[in-house]
């Protein structure tokens, strides 16, 4: 029986040789579309947050899928990072070197967060291509739901579905929003993404080891186990892989811990490009040797470098958008500007959260779980960097993407 059945086989297979050598004429089957790939981002979701009994779902997709945590790009910023996740590039390699940027050939401008102009103008982004603008390019069509860099064309490319930034816009309707782009299938989505603040938002607020973190977490937690049931109520559940990410972690940031920038250096002398947990200074014409010899040993919490000396470990200070002084504080320390100070007094007179932090400290790490018909079960990775997420979703959605600093192989341990 089993030599005949072998028989048969190779009598087949002959055939079936003979048929694909006779017929050149007859046009190949398509590779087969990969499914759909939702990219979550949790911001300043910490590992740890996962085992603190607040996430059913996310622990669900974790324990059929795969987990890990991620070490963020410097600076461990949220704009950074978020861009790091679909560039696969240093922030210094990307552009978007901090929360708040100069640009000599944009002058006049100062990009920030709150500056929605800024925010929708490609010449911020383009020092890179997101994977949503190579998918477009490929045929491969992207909604993408609240990313940094989603709302400007870059390359003369947008995602295909997008909406303006909304922080009041509820988790539920943004569940329900993606949803409803899944379901109109005008093209259909290979790549979606959304984004949850609450819990950097609680994080800065409270601390990360507050009550009202959790209940941010639980929160976000909800919204995913939303997803996941209209996933399974469109029969899409088993085939759609999902990739929930970070991008830092989120550290204790006591009041005590609040320093007046402008007390490290005559205020007259020098502009803050940014300020917070990494500060970045330029001096006024005149005054750089003086400014930079201030800064350099300003603070005892507060390490600053000329950007061309900060430690390779960051892969930090080519870009021309890094202030010429660069300086990183201590976990837990703040230098901030008398007005934000003021603003922390009037609002959340409480020790609450910071990050921003060297991104080598564990504090700074950033949740990953991933599951789907891509991935393995039960897997747990060792730390790795997020420059590799990347590579991944390039991976996932079948799109060649443009060489990064990232590789694939930290991760490759989750795929099937
Ligand atoms: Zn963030």
């Amino acid at each position: 029986m089993v030599v005949l059945r072998r028989w048969t086989a190779l009598v087949l297979a002959l055939i079936a040789g003979v048929l694909a050598t006779t017929t050149p004429t007859r046009a190949a089957k398509p590779p087969a579309k990969p499914p759909l790939t939702i990219l979550i981002s949790l911001d300043g979701f910490r590992p740890d947050y996962l085992d603190r009994g607040n996430t059913p779902s996310l622990s669900a997709l974790a324990a059929g899928g795969a987990r890990g945590a991620m070490r963020p790009s410097f600076p461990s910023l949220t704009y950074p990072n978020h861009y790091t996740l679909v560039t696969g590039k240093r922030p210094d390699h990307h552009g978007m070197v901090n929360n708040t940027l100069e640009d000599e050939a944009i002058p006049g401008v100062s990009f920030s967060m709150s500056n929605p102009e800024a925010v929708g103008d490609g010449r911020w982004w383009e020092q890179a291509k997101p994977i949503w603008v190579s998918a477009e390019q490929q045929g491969v069509h992207a909604g993408i739901l609240f990313w940094p860099g989603s709302e400007a064309r870059i390359d003369g490319v947008r995602p295909g579905r997008w909406k303006v930034f909304d922080m009041k816009m509820s988790s539920n309707d943004r569940v329900d929003t993606l949803l409803a782009w899944i379901d109109a299938k005008d093209p259909p989505l290979g790549l979606a993404t959304l984004y949850f603040d609450r819990t950097d938002t609680e994080g800065h607020h409270y601390g990360p080891d507050s009550p009202e973190v959790n209940a941010a977490a639980a929160e976000v937690d909800a919204a995913i186990g939303r997803l996941v049931q209209g996933l399974k109520a469109r029969g899409l559940y088993a085939t759609t892989n999902i990739v929930v990410v970070a991008d830092h972690g989120m550290a204790p940031q006591p009041l005590s811990g609040l320093v007046d920038v402008a007390t490290l250096v005559d205020p007259a002398k020098v502009r803050f490009v940014s300020t917070g947990s990494v500060v970045g200074a330029r001096a006024l014409p005149g005054f750089e040797a003086e400014v930079a010899a201030a800064m350099l040993k300003a603070h005892p919490h507060l390490t600053c470098w000329k950007k061309e000396k900060a430690p390779a470990r960051y892969g930090y200070g080519t870009n021309p958008r890094v202030p010429p002084i660069v300086c990183l504080a201590d976990r837990g320390w703040y230098f901030a500007t008398a007005s934000a100070i003021k603003k922390r007094w009037a609002e959340h007179p409480r020790d609450g959260g910071a990050h921003g932090y060297d991104p080598f400290d564990p504090a700074m790490r950033a949740v990953f779980v991933a599951h789907g018909p891509a991935f393995r079960s039960g897997v747990v990775l060792p730390v790795f960097d997020n420059v590799d997420v990347y590579p991944l979703l390039t991976r996932l959605i079948g799109v060649k993407g443009d060489k990064g600093d990232g590789k694939l192989g930290p991760v490759k341990a989750a795929l099937r």
